[in-house]
């Protein structure tokens, strides 16, 4: 039998690895800091999102341990090209995946390859090392009274 696990902890440990959209934006007009004082992960996340709230581009920086890493990248992956309203859809949906029953499916459906996370509900401490650049996200785009900055 085809051991989903596995391939679970494969996608995690090739994402903490080779982290997707690591590293400065160029051009970004909103980012947040986040910070999960419980097991010391931070990140700083840096978006672009256009005039029709489509989020262009994304990436972040920072350092944390394996699941924190690999949630951001492929959350960074999941959410370039999708609108703010999409974000948050997926914001709740991720959201209910990781403090979800453990008996109950993820929705792969609508999560894609972020089911992958689904696996963190069997250790709670590490929800928040999952749930840490999604928070980071929202604060991000909420903060719009913020100029766009360029460099
Ligand atoms: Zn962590």
């Amino acid at each position: 039998m085809f051991d989903l696990r596995d391939l679970y902890m494969q996608v995690i440990v090739d994402h903490n690895k080779a982290p997707r959209n690591f590293g400065k934006l160029q051009h970004y007009n909103h980012d947040a800091d986040g910070h999960n004082p419980l097991c010391g992960d931070k990140l700083h996340l840096y978006l672009h999102v256009d005039a029709h709230d489509v989020i262009e581009d994304i990436s972040f920086e920072g350092e944390g341990c394996a699941i924190s890493v690999a949630s951001a990248s492929l959350m960074s992956e999941a959410m370039k090209g999708k609108t703010v309203a999409e974000f948050e859809a997926m914001f709740d949906a991720f959201q209910k995946m990781v403090t979800a029953d453990l008996a109950q499916e993820p929705d792969d459906e609508q999560l894609g390859k972020l089911a992958v996370l689904a696996g963190v509900r069997e250790f709670p401490s590490r929800i928040k090392c999952a749930v840490l650049c999604w928070h980071t996200m929202k604060l991000a785009i909420e903060d719009a009274s913020e100029a766009a900055k360029t460099e």
